[in-house]
């Protein structure tokens, strides 16, 4: 669901809100009229933008605990050489 920004024309006050398809402009919640006119939606764009940052994270977090437990690994291997040598 996209959220849109708004500016009302009549007191020029600036609001955003969540838009569903089928709804219409909403009524500025400030004077309540209806000259409202709807702005860019920048919301979107920056949340699909720290969504992937996000990815990036979890991504380099599954690669260090995957180094992690290759370490554990390569330890188990070395104790076990050395226990039975
Ligand atoms: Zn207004």
């Amino acid at each position: 669901m996209p959220i849109y920004e708004y500016k009302c024309s009549q007191c020029s006050h600036q609001f955003e809100k969540l838009v569903k398809m089928s709804d219409q402009t909403p009524a500025c919640p400030a004077c309540a009229g209806n000259q409202v006119q709807r702005a860019v939606s920048l919301p979107a764009i920056s949340t699909q933008k720290s969504r992937g940052y996000t990815h990036g994270i979890a991504r380099r977090k599954a690669k260090s605990i995957k180094k992690e437990q290759d370490h554990a690994q390569a330890e188990y291997e070395r104790n076990y050489i050395k226990d039975h040598s």
